[in-house]
């Protein structure tokens, strides 16, 4: 009997109707490959295989290799390996484009998407299993308490949506909290101009207390004068969390002329 391995944040779903719900959520077609991050015992890549082209899956936890090997997925490739420490665009090398599709391990969600929006050229969207709170961090607007980060740069990338709830008890263990599925459509060209890196420092820095205001934040970045003589006082007074992506990306533009 396998045993579960809770630092690889270990929550496996079994519930077919559930599995084919998510490979329908994401849209997937016989044309597409498909990257799966943790492939676990193998039930959604089961899944996925069925209606993909090809599918990647990378696994970390090698106990798991002889019982997904027995798979003997025609059109599945498992990759033992921690996906943090791939080079993505090796990865990416051959193909002209892919989806993810994963019940991702949730103690590293945001590491892992934020390694696949800021260095993927090739991803074209993510339907991805995450904690339901992170799931609705990523969709709330301006002012909420939940508005952060992740909400600009996963904004900036892309257009979020949450597609179900999934209750806690469908999970083997059963984790404390519920999961939502969310799928993220990629559009690399919306912002193209805008330098990516930079920007993504630029929200870091802004965020970085969240309490404290644009200024506060900002002035270690570019400097007390350079904000004082580029941008209106009421608007330095503010906390990051009162602007939009579109003032962001105004303001950020502004400070880097
Ligand atoms: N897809 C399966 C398992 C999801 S649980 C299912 O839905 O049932 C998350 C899986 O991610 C676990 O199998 C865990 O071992 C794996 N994992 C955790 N960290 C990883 C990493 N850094 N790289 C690749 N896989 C990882």
């Amino acid at each position: 009997m396998f045993n579960f391995k809770k630092k690889f944040g270990q929550n496996f779903l079994s519930d077919k109707n559930l599995l084919k719900a998510i490979v329908a959520d994401s849209q997937i077609c016989e044309k597409d490959t498909v990257l799966e991050i943790g492939a676990g015992a193998g039930a959604l890549t089961q899944e996925l295989s069925k209606v993909a082209k090809k599918v990647v899956s990378f696994e970390i936890d090698t106990d798991l290799k002889d019982e997904l090997e027995s798979l003997e997925l025609k059109n599945v490739e498992f990759v033992f390996q921690d996906f943090m420490k791939i080079d993505l665009k090796e990865f990416e090398k051959e193909l002209s484009s892919y989806k993810v599709v994963a019940n991702l391990p949730y103690y590293i969600t945001t590491p892992i998407i934020f390694k696949l929006l800021e260095e993927s050229e090739k991803v074209t969207s993510l339907t991805i299993m995450v904690q339901k709170e992170v799931a609705e961090r990523v969709v709330s607007g301006t002012n909420s308490k939940d508005y952060g980060v992740l909400s600009v740069m996963i904004n900036f990338y892309g257009e979020p949506k949450i597609i179900r709830v999934v209750g806690r008890q469908m999970f083997n263990p059963m984790p404390n909290v519920d999961s939502a599925v969310l799928n993220i459509k990629l559009d690399r060209k919306k912002y193209s101009k805008v330098d990516k890196v930079k920007f993504s420092k630029f929200i870091k820095t802004a965020f970085s207390m969240r309490r404290k205001t644009l200024f506060n934040n900002l002035s270690g970045m570019y400097g007390k004068e350079i904000l004082k003589n580029r941008l209106d006082e009421k608007l330095l007074s503010r906390r990051a969390e009162t602007f939009s992506i579109q003032e962001f990306i105004e303001i950020f533009e502004i400070l880097e002329k």
